[in-house]
């Protein structure tokens, strides 16, 4: 190994044996945002930076120590997404999605922070992210909720997971919250940690975020945002909670909950776990109507989400119930020069007939044994055998290689009909 390149530190593969349960997830995940109505929207990995700095906020752990920005060879500034909702917005607005329109949007894909790589942090990881324009109404939050409520049910993970929700109030409730919580802060100025002195007055909400053990006790006594929300923010959140209430999800009211990223508004909600140590959120949004006019838009709503896919999958990986497609049904053995080109004929003529079938041909000969323990190997069920002597009668042997129902000989026609029945009753 002494030359070979090594990938990039908190930047991981993910190998053929772990694809499977991706696949798995993410045609869940797919099924689910069809039955809610929301489209795909792909977007570009790569954006200016100023986006990035002027939507996430130039005082948040994002923008100012875990992007990856570079200059590229014009002199101009890029940056490596973080994240996906100001690239989602950026394209809605670049392409005048928002004039007048409601919009339901997913992606999901690679994002990249220069964090310390730990189990459930990562420096590329991928996420789901979920984006609604256009909708004033509580009911959209809730929807959202009900969303992932049922992924987690169908990923069969329901019960590991737990909701968390606050409200942020408007721009001037959170004003007069801010005000109380520096005079707070300001008389506890010894249990903040450095990072939090500096937030004292550029972000003091974000010191309620900290993951500071030492710091938990003064962040618990502090004064809470709930007590500074008017008429307005209150039916707001007390219209999500009681259609959560009305279909018996469970939620708790976390008052410190206040979200890394500059651009929320009323509601906030996490989906956390005690599974994954101290990486415990594992799926997190909320309302973001401000920033549609910080990014140069016209006022309107905003509501989104996004998760964390390795988290999904490492809490995923507990569970003894998913069953994962195996890459190959059958296993094709060829002994002998005939038999080599008549069993890639009758291959393709198997795939064309039966698309579905997962089929492979052993390739590069050697003996009938040695392949026959690539067969058992390969996790199929069945193997396909055939030497010179069924290559020149048009037949093939099937054996099944989970029982000791011995082999059959058939024609080739029947030996395609005879797969067809194998999928059919696998359904
Ligand atoms: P954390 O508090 O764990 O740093 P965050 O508030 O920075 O998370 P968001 O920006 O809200 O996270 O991203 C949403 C989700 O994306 C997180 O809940 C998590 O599941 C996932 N996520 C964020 N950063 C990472 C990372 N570095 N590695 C793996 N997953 C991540
Ligand atoms: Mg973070």
């Amino acid at each position: 190994m002494a030359n070979t390149i090594q990938a990039i530190r908190g930047m991981h593969d993910v190998l053929p044996e772990q694809t499977p349960l991706w696949q798995y997830a993410e045609t869940i995940i797919r099924d689910v945002m069809a039955a809610y109505g929301y489209s795909e929207i792909r977007l570009p990995i790569v954006e200016k930076t100023e986006l990035f700095k002027r939507s996430i906020g130039e005082v948040t752990d994002i923008v100012e120590k875990e992007m990856y920005t570079f200059d590229d060879r014009n002199g101009d500034s890029l940056t490596l997404r973080p994240e996906g909702t100001a690239g989602c917005l950026r394209a809605c607005l670049e392409h005048s999605l928002l004039n007048g329109q409601v919009h339901r949007l997913w992606y999901y894909g690679p994002m990249y922070r220069h964090e310390r790589p730990q189990k459930g942090r990562y420096r590329q990881f991928i996420q789901l992210g979920v984006e609604t324009y256009g909708m004033a109404g509580s009911d959209i939050d809730a929807e959202l909720i009900l969303l992932m409520d049922r992924l987690w049910k169908r990923l069969g993970i329901r019960d590991k997971v737990r909701l968390q929700l606050n409200s942020l109030g408007t721009i001037e409730e959170r004003k007069a919250y801010r005000e109380e919580l520096v005079v707070y802060f300001q008389q506890h100025l010894d249990a903040l940690d450095e990072d939090s002195q500096r937030r004292l007055h550029t972000n003091p909400l974000r010191i309620l975020d900290t993951k500071n053990p030492a710091m938990q006790d003064v962040v618990a006594k502090a004064p809470e945002l709930m007590a500074f929300l008017g008429d307005g923010s209150r039916q707001h959140f007390q219209g999500i909670t009681s259609v959560l209430e009305g279909l018996g999800v469970p939620y708790e009211i976390n008052p410190r909950l206040v979200r890394g990223l500059d651009y929320y508004g009323k509601t906030v909600f996490e989906w956390v776990t005690d599974e994954l140590g101290s990486q415990g959120t594992v799926c997190a949004g909320g309302r973001y109507d401000s920033l549609i006019e910080q990014l140069g838009g016209k006022a309107n709503y905003a509501v989104g989400f996004a998760m964390g896919m390795e988290r999904l999958l490492a809490l995923m990986e507990t569970l003894d119930t998913i069953v994962l497609a195996k890459p190959v049904d059958v296993y094709m053995v060829r002994v002998g020069t005939q038999a080599e080109r008549a069993g890639l004929q009758f291959a393709e003529a198997l795939r064309t007939a039966v698309p579905a079938l997962k089929i492979q041909v052993n390739i590069d000969s050697g003996s009938f044994k040695s392949q026959f323990k690539k067969a058992d190997k390969s996790g199929a069920d069945y193997a396909i055998i055939i030497g010179d002597d069924e290559a020149g009668r048009g037949e093939v042997s099937i054996k099944s290689l989970r029982d000791e129902q011995g082999q059959q000989t058939l024609p080739n026609s029947l030996a395609i009909a005879f797969f067809q029945n194998y999928l059919a009753s696998r359904k």
